[in-house]
């Protein structure tokens, strides 16, 4: 006899989703329509405790709902709309009105203007704990299955779908699995899925600051010699600072005191923001690129940072992750219409061709300007201080950067 079959029958479900982070919550939130429509059973399972539900202060352990606030772009903020949770996500989220791109020791400068285009806002900037919390409040409303805190220990394909092992003993098949883990938990490899991985050796050391005049919405990218900094505007006259460093350089600047980082942020960044005067706990995040090379199999999708991780400098990786969300609900709806069963091929095919040139995009963006502006092409310099300079002139240009910005371009 098989150590399995003396082992209790795995719960049968239509949809499971491993992580219960911003895009796996966020999936779970946008199935609400199909779970009613359709009477599926979806499970999510999610290793790290839930948020607090009346507390939005940062998760510790919690790799989405931690400490930083995330740059949610216009067209993220239109999904969270149309799925009835941007009136409390707005509750605390900042407007950008102005993105104000420079370079030090250089003349030029780009101003990207929400009015400019016609918008009150180019995007909102709002904390990942409170995100979390709305998330998590809108997805207990939900009949949906709970696995929270387990882990997904082991995932093997059957051919009904997926068998997932949960280390509390639970078992779980499933038609359609959807891989949201955010990359780290080894589930990816136990499918044989490889990813192409780019390490940029940088690290970004996030933290907030206060200012000393009004931020009036402006959000900051200055490209420095030793890498982007950029300044989010948050209530008051708090700003989120996002700092990328040469890997190791961090250290230092992770243990300075508080008056010495707030002095050298001072000497990199300049007074256009003001004068910095106070500053949050500091937390570091090692950077890389990293893209699954497979992202739907029969009876599989792979979301968010699982599939793509970006570096953080364009703010793009979870309003990219919000479109695949928005995408697969869409490709499983018309999957359903047309009679498919959850995890066919076909239907998460029609998924993989809507994402595509989106992801690829945004990518190539993203990582380009890490290539344009990184730390390991400063002979660059002049060329991009005149594509700076060109920049603010370039209507046309300026405004397609404008739009991917705000997370419009398709
Ligand atoms: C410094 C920094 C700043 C950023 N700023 C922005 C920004 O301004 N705008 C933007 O759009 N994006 C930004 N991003 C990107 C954004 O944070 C990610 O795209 C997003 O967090 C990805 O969410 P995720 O749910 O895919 O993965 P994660 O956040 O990693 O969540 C994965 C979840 O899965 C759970 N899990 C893992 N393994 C298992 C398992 N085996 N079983 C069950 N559960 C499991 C984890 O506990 C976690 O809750 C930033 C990223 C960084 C690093």
């Amino acid at each position: 006899m098989r150590e399995d079959d003396q082992k209790p029958a795995p719960q049968q479900v239509d949809v499971a989703i491993i992580g219960g982070g911003l895009v796996g919550a966020s999936l779970g939130c946008a199935l609400s329509e199909l779970i009613d429509r359709h009477q599926l059973s979806v499970a999510v399972i999610e290793a790290a405790p839930l948020p607090s539900l009346t507390d939005a202060s940062e998760q510790r352990g919690q790799p989405s709902f931690d400490a930083r606030a995330s740059a949610i772009a216009l067209g993220s903020a239109q999904h969270f709309m149309s799925l009835g949770l941007w009136e409390a996500m707005a509750e605390r989220a900042m407007a950008i009105r102005c993105i104000h791109i420079s370079e030090r020791g250089r003349l030029g400068a780009a101003r990207l203007r929400a009015e400019d285009l016609d918008q009150q806002a180019m995007g909102y900037v709002i904390p990942n704990a409170w995100m979390g919390q709305v998330l998590h409040r809108r997805l207990a409303e939900l009949p949906l299955g709970w696995h929270c805190p387990a882990r997904v220990e082991d995932i093997q394909p059957v051919a009904a779908g997926h068998l997932l092992t949960l280390s509390d003993g639970n078992r779980l098949e499933a038609g359609l699995t959807v891989l949201a883990d955010g990359g780290r938990s080894g589930l990816k490899e136990k499918l044989g899925i490889h990813s192409q991985v780019r390490d940029y050796e940088q690290v970004a050391l996030i933290t907030s600051v206060e200012v000393s005049h009004p931020h009036k919405g402006i959000a900051y990218e200055r490209f420095t010699d030793e890498g982007p900094i950029a300044l989010l505007p948050m209530s008051g006259q708090t700003m989120v600072l996002i700092w990328t460093h040469e890997q190791g350089l961090e250290k230092q600047r992770m243990a300075l005191s508080d008056g010495d980082f707030l002095a050298q942020l001072q000497c990199a960044f300049g007074d256009r923001a003001g004068r910095f005067r106070r500053v949050g706990q500091r937390y570091a995040y090692p950077l890389s690129l990293i893209t699954a090379e497979e992202t739907v199999r029969p009876g599989l999708a792979v979301l968010g940072n699982a599939a793509h991780a970006l570096h953080p400098v364009a703010g793009q990786g979870f309003n990219l992750a919000l479109r695949g969300v928005m995408d697969l609900v869409a490709a499983l709806s018309e999957g359903l219409e047309q009679g498919e069963p959850l995890g066919s091929l076909t239907t998460l095919l029609d998924f993989e061709q809507r994402r595509e040139a989106d992801r690829d995009g945004v990518i190539r963006f993203s990582d380009g300007l890490i290539r344009l502006f990184g730390v390991e092409h400063r002979l660059l310099s002049h060329a991009r201080a005149a594509g700076l300079v060109g920049f603010n002139l370039a209507g046309p240009l300026r405004h397609g950067l404008a739009r991917r910005a705000m997370g419009v371009l398709r």
